[in-house]
């Protein structure tokens, strides 16, 4: 590998110096040709914009001191710079969008086992889907914040929104509701499963559907789409001598469950039927769902 110091003065040194790991610096970067590869951190300073504190990209706008902004963000500071209070012009800071073009960087989610580099424009477009990206709690609750990997979200839901885990592939649950004349958006009940190595999350919902009170039952997988892809679960719901069975492949937790509410992939049941399944003086929601989870061959 070759030498990081046969970079060209003190000023370009200071770019590679202090790393947390070993970076790559080929000599050919003199004719722009070969990538630089740094670690993020010392980049993320460079070209991370004072005001939105995003990563900056064409057209790079600079003060006369020399200090860079988003184009966007200069609008939002009346063009004054943020650092000295001069005066942005429109002065476009090539050097640093040329810089930026021969920059290869680690994904942003290393840390958490992504092993990829991409050219400085095209890391933001792989974060988006990069399957190493933290999952967003499943609960479908209040909009909860939290992020993390499968492992940490599991611990999350057990002790902060004391969600239920099962051990098993099959399962039989009872939902009792008192007044099932009162649904809205925000009535749901959430367990979750841990079987064939994986976690899966069975949803129970409530909601309107054109005027009218719906219940859905749905499961979504802990982990990617092409792993939830390899399983299929069944859902059973029934009394009275009827029954209805759906049929299904778990959805990825990457879809909201909003999302996969919206696009009714799951068991749904007419609030009339779900009152005749339950028996009794049709007061009283007592539905009892039996259901399966097995890993397809
Ligand atoms: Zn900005
Ligand atoms: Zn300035
Ligand atoms: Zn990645
Ligand atoms: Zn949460």
């Amino acid at each position: 590998m070759d030498d990081p110091r046969s970079l060209p003065g003190d000023a370009d040194s200071s770019l590679v110096s202090g790393n947390d790991q070993p970076c790559v610096v080929p000599s050919k970067i003199l004719n722009g040709r070969k990538p630089i590869v740094l670690p993020n951190s010392d980049i993320d300073g460079l070209l991370e914009c004072p005001v939105c504190s995003s990563s900056m990209y064409p057209p790079i706008q600079q003060c006369p001191s020399g200090h860079t902004i988003c184009f966007d963000c200069k609008a939002k500071v009346n063009n004054k710079c943020p650092i000295c209070r001069k005066e942005i012009g429109n002065i476009r800071c090539l050097a640093l969008e040329k810089l930026a073009v021969s920059l290869h960087l680690p994904c942003a989610y290393h840390r958490l086992g992504c092993e990829e580099m991409f050219p400085y424009y095209t890391k933001l477009k792989h974060e988006d889907q990069c399957v190493f990206r933290p999952y967003s709690c499943p609960h479908p609750g209040s909009d909860c914040p939290v992020t993390g990997d499968v492992p940490t979200l599991v611990a999350h839901l057990r002790e902060v929104h004391k969600v239920d885990l099962q051990t098993e592939c099959t399962f039989n649950h009872r939902y009792v509701k008192k007044d099932p004349c009162a649904v809205d958006n925000v009535s749901w009940t959430l367990t979750l499963f841990h079987c064939f190595g994986h976690y899966f999350c069975l949803h129970f919902e409530a909601f309107r559907l054109g005027g009218e009170a719906v219940y859905m039952a749905f499961v979504r997988f802990m982990g990617e789409e092409s792993e939830a892809r390899k399983f299929s679960y069944c859902l059973e719901v029934g009394g009275n001598g009827r029954k209805l069975t759906w049929q299904g492949v778990p959805r990825s937790i990457r879809d909201g469950h909003r999302k996969v509410r919206d696009s009714h992939d799951g068991l749904i049941l007419q609030r009339s039927l779900a009152l005749y399944f339950s028996g009794g003086d049709r007061k009283e929601l007592k539905l009892r769902i039996t259901g399966r989870i097995w890993e397809e061959l």
